[in-house]
């Protein structure tokens, strides 16, 4: 089941008078289905955020459309079953860590005897509850992250958002945090999540869509490569046309109006799944073996030094948490 939806999806910022013109999202399309790991990666500039705030409804897309759980960002109802972590959280640093997840709680007008079971639930589980009167104005960044993300957890929400999630931690709270998301990932929850690094979402994704310039250039079936899976790709206009491949041969692994990703029991199998294809009149544009060699120059691709030492654009805004 498909959970969150974007397409077509364009973000213009302009200037008032129309000088200054940013491409924030160029027609991005992308979807993440039920209990699935999304990692979105690309450089800074890419629109990751730009993105999630179209998700969120905190920004208006001039066109196209996104959905979560089929509702569009801008109805109420979507909120509840959405947690959010943003880039670079802000919280106001006089509150403890129980504070902050109450005053979350009560922002989604939660009963406080379920406010007061998740909590201490939340403060258990992200291991802050050994630190019941700090204040975060003296968290660790590794802290902050966790409290942000046990912030966004407190409705128990089935979808969650993280934006830059392992951003400015050394490799102990990293390690740390990929254990907490594996943890949350165990309970069905679909993730997204966004990165400028490769390292910090290729172990955790199930998959890996290549943000560039305000559009998915490519997604990456990161979790099946890894798993030594023989991949292929099949484009053509496949439309709502449905076809089964034979489970000698093989097995879907997603379809989509253009595009097919099969697993074959052996390569030469592809040609199996060509015929099924083609009988039902399917024209086929392209087929391309999906393989960890080929993915690994993909990625060379992508990232170009500016990863390395990331350079924030001047008119980036800074990301301020509403509670
Ligand atoms: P990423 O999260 O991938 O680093 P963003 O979505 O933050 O990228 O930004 C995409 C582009 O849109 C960047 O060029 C950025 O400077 C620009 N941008 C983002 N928000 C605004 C805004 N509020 N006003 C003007 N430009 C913006
Ligand atoms: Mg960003």
């Amino acid at each position: 089941m498909v959970v969150i939806e974007a397409y077509d999806l364009t973000k213009i910022y302009a200037s008032r008078h129309g000088k200054h013109v940013v491409v924030a999202l160029n027609g991005l399309t992308m979807t993440v289905t039920q209990g699935e790991v999304y990692g979105l990666l690309g450089p800074d500039g890419a629109g990751k955020t730009t993105l999630f705030k179209a998700l969120l409804g905190l920004t208006k897309p001039n066109s196209g459309e996104c959905y979560i759980n089929g509702i569009q960002p801008f109805n109420p109802r979507s909120r509840g079953n959405i947690g959010f972590l943003p880039e670079k959280p802000q919280f106001p640093g006089h509150l403890t860590a129980r504070h902050l997840l109450n005053l979350a709680g009560r922002l989604f007008e939660m009963k406080p005897s379920d406010i007061e079971k998740r909590t201490d639930l939340l403060l258990e589980q992200f291991d802050l509850h050994r630190w019941p009167d700090f204040k975060i104005k003296n968290f660790s960044k590794g802290m902050i992250q966790k409290i942000g993300i046990a912030q966004a957890m407190i409705t128990d929400p089935d979808v969650i958002i993280l934006d830059e999630p392992f951003d400015g931690l050394d490799l102990r709270n990293k390690a740390e945090l990929t254990k907490i998301i594996d943890k949350i990932r165990s309970d069905a929850k679909t993730i997204i999540m966004s990165s400028h690094h490769r390292s910090n979402v290729e172990a955790l994704s199930d998959r890996i869509g290549i943000i560039k310039k305000g559009k998915i250039i490519r997604t990456i079936e990161i979790a099946a490569i890894r798993e030594g899976k023989c991949l292929y790709e099949i484009e053509g206009n496949i439309g709502n046309v449905m076809f089964e491949v034979p489970p000698e041969v093989g097995k879907k692994i997603r379809v989509s109006m253009t595009n097919a990703i099969v697993e074959l029991a052996r390569p030469e199998m592809i040609n199996g799944v060509i015929d099924v294809m083609r009988q039902k009149g399917i024209c086929i544009k392209s087929v391309k073996p999906m393989n960890t060699k080929l993915e690994q120059s993909l990625y060379e691709d992508i990232e170009e030094p500016q990863f390395e030492t990331p350079t924030v654009p001047e008119h980036t805004p800074t990301e301020k948490v509403l509670i």
